[in-house]
């Protein structure tokens, strides 16, 4: 299984999974891109893959669908955005299988914050497509959840396994960062990350993916036990650190 990502819009990432001549694609905010993708590989599209309801990662799902015929997998929510596509419905802890990619198996994780309906799809216990939750060393803006809903969706982010990879749905790594130094100035892990994703963006190279480990020693929304001990921060409960850092973010 090889997993390719294909910039869309000004810093989307369409998440296209492939294994011999099948692929699937998360969130095609483009149909366009997508196609291109596919006929440029000799691939066909098995099926399509929706994190939350925003038209930038649902807008190219309904021509998708209707060219190859593949099944759509959204969240189980009432949103009218779904309301015009043929989706399968799914919610926490469901299984989904594909018949042209046999080797894959993906899991489902209710994830709410950004929106109230959003879901993320873990593969194969070691990949996970992260829509607009978690972003390199950043996590999605609070559109209709709380903040309670978004750090529990975090927490529950951060008990999978160290090395497990994650692809988010947007390049917002270098800004991230820029931001994260704010709160964490002395975080040497944090400094090498600025350096690498300098060097990675100057080339015009994703910085994506990422993995857990990496945004627990860097990412200020799943560092915020540890950023207690921060000057401002006056050993705050977690939850309280991170909606002041959340809110400090929607203004950097
Ligand atoms: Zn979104």
């Amino acid at each position: 299984m090889q997993i390719t990502p294909l910039p869309a819009f000004s810093d989307n990432y369409l998440w296209l999974i492939h294994a011999g001549q099948h692929a699937l694609i998360v969130d095609p905010g483009d149909a366009e891109v997508v196609e291109k993708a596919l006929h440029a590989n000799g691939y066909q599209l098995d099926g399509i893959l929706l994190t939350h309801h925003h038209a930038d990662h649902t807008g190219g799902a309904a021509a998708l669908q209707q060219h190859w015929n593949c099944p759509i997998y959204a969240p189980a929510s009432a949103h009218p955005a779904y309301r015009a596509l043929n989706a399968t419905r799914v919610k926490d802890d469901d299984i989904i299988h594909f018949a042209g990619l046999p080797s894959l198996s993906c899991k489902v994780m209710t994830l709410p914050g950004h929106t109230l309906d959003h879901i993320a799809f873990y593969i194969n216990d070691q990949h996970l497509f992260s829509g607009d939750v978690l972003f390199g060393a950043g996590c999605g803006r609070l559109f209709e959840g709380s903040p309670l809903q978004m750090y529990t969706s975090l927490q529950e982010i951060a008990a999978l396994p160290a090395g497990t990879l994650i692809y988010p749905a947007h390049e917002y790594t270098a800004h991230n960062i820029a931001f994260a130094l704010t709160i964490e100035p002395d975080n040497k892990d944090l400094q090498q990350r600025a350096q690498d994703t300098a060097i990675l963006r100057q080339q015009q190279q994703p910085t994506l993916p990422t993995t857990l480990a990496l945004e627990k020693a860097t990412n200020p929304f799943l560092r915020c036990d540890a950023l207690a001990t921060q000057p401002g921060f006056h050993d705050w409960p977690p939850l309280d650190i991170f909606t002041e850092v959340r809110a400090q973010r929607n203004v950097f």
